[in-house]
């Protein structure tokens, strides 16, 4: 299996040459913990024996928004997992949730162990028709670890080892729910 892992925002995610941290609290970047969790994925991946292709590697590597699908389709990747982290304005806002376009038993499947994994409440799987990301003519979800608003996700989301456990829940959930 082939998966395409999106980490997001990062280098020229949205305009060229500019730099999208997504959202950011307390100093605290979401291209940062996407990128960290994305890495995690990739191991755990590669740990299975499936192949991975990622939209971006680090932060100076472009990765252009609406060149990001079809960048894991020439890689011919399985299925598309998107890392985000949520945010709100209340601050009191909190929870995983994992959007999809018409695959929501994989979006289920993999909030439901991250939840467990991350000890989150679940918001569960949301579908979504208007995101570039899940327009793949295979499985693509978007995973929204926990809000970066919420001051004790924020703590969960910095950690190394809840990283960790994230991209483990997801690996399993992928491997419980995708076929090639
Ligand atoms: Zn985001």
């Amino acid at each position: 299996m082939i998966v395409g892992i999106d980490p997001g925002h990062g280098m020229a995610s949205r305009a060229w040459g500019v730099f999208d941290p997504g959202a950011v609290y307390a100093g605290v970047r979401e291209a940062d913990v996407a990128l960290a969790v994305a890495h995690h994925l990739r191991d755990e991946c590669l740990a299975r024996g499936w192949s991975v292709a990622m939209t971006r590697r680090d932060n100076e590597e472009p990765s252009a928004l609406r060149y990001r699908v079809g960048k894991l389709r020439s890689a011919g990747a399985d299925c598309i997992v998107s890392i985000h982290c949520n945010a709100a304005e209340s601050p009191q806002a909190h929870g995983t949730e994992t959007l999809h376009a018409g695959y929501e038993w994989v979006a289920k499947a993999v909030n439901d162990l991250v939840c467990g994994a991350l000890g989150t409440r679940n918001r569960g799987a949301k579908h979504r028709n208007d995101l570039a990301i899940l327009r793949y003519e295979r499985v693509a979800i978007l995973v929204e670890l926990a809000f970066l608003s919420n001051e004790r996700e924020r703590a969960i989301l910095t950690d190394p080892g809840c990283q960790r456990e994230a991209a483990i829940a997801i690996v399993a959930g992928l491997a419980e729910t995708v076929r090639r």
